[in-house]
This record gives structure tokens, C-alpha cells and sequence, in this order.
């Protein structure tokens, strides 16, 4: 089994990587994403409305519709039948990108590090950071 990446656990989770969970934690002033399409930044909006990723969207969607599938999926569909492609769309995303403010970038890494790590060692988050 391929251990799931920090922005998959993000993703699928919808806790870290994303404006509206930041917000709600206080880490940044507002949850609307800076794409300017003037939405709330919840993971469907990461996954398929935000102009921040629409290349990024192409690896997610191509490879979909290329089975048949009309897009959009549901995020059930997404993240169970197409989990292989989600997570290389997940992987494929600069989530820094997603977030004006300076200083944001090293939030999100340390959110990604900490939630990587949460499957490895439930209760002591830190000690799982080397290798
Ligand atoms: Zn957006």
C-alpha cells in the first residue's frame, strides 16, 4: 500500500491545505480563496472551480473523462473510484500558491508535515519527522 501524501490526507480530510479550514483556525484574515472568483476556499472549490488550478486540473480531469466518466465527479467518486489520479492531482498542486500572504507558505508546510505524519504515530506528531 503507498503511504497517502500530506496534501492527499489534506484533500481527502479538507483540514489544512485550504483557505476556509486556515480561516477557521485564525491562521489567515479571510477564507475566500485569491483565484477571483470571489468563493469561500473549501476543498470543492480547490478541486474544481479554482482558476489558481487549471492546469493542475487537467492531470485530475483528463485522465477521468478518458474512462467515460462525465465530469464533475463527486468527491465520493473522486476520492474512492479515482483515487489513483486524485493523488496525483493532489501531489501535482504548489499549495502555496493558493495563498497570498506571506508567511503562509511555511504554515502549510508544517500543517502538511504534521498531518503526514498523524497516521505513522497518532499521538506523538513530532517524533516522525526525519526520513
Ligand atoms: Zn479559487
Amino acid at each position: 500500500m503507498t503511504p497517502n501524501s500530506a496534501e492527499f490526507t489534506a484533500m481527502v480530510t479538507g483540514q489544512g491545505l485550504n483557505g476556509s479550514y486556515l480561516h477557521r483556525f485564525k491562521i489567515i484574515p479571510n477564507s475566500t480563496c485569491p483565484c477571483g472568483l470571489k468563493q469561500e476556499q473549501k476543498i470543492n472549490h480547490i478541486i474544481l472551480n479554482s482558476t489558481i488550478l487549471e492546469n493542475e486540473r487537467r492531470v485530475l480531469r483528463n485522465p477521468i473523462v478518458r474512462t467515460g466518466e462525465t465530469w464533475p465527479l463527486t468527491f465520493e467518486q473522486l476520492t474512492r473510484k479515482h483515487v489513483k489520479t486524485f493523488r496525483n492531482f493532489a501531489r501535482s498542486i504548489d499549495f502555496s500558491a493558493l495563498f497570498i500572504r506571506r508567511g503562509i507558505k511555511q504554515i502549510v508546510i508544517i500543517i502538511g508535515a504534521y498531518q503526514f505524519c498523524q497516521p505513522l504515530t497518532k499521538f506523538y506528531p513530532t517524533s516522525c519527522s526525519q526520513g
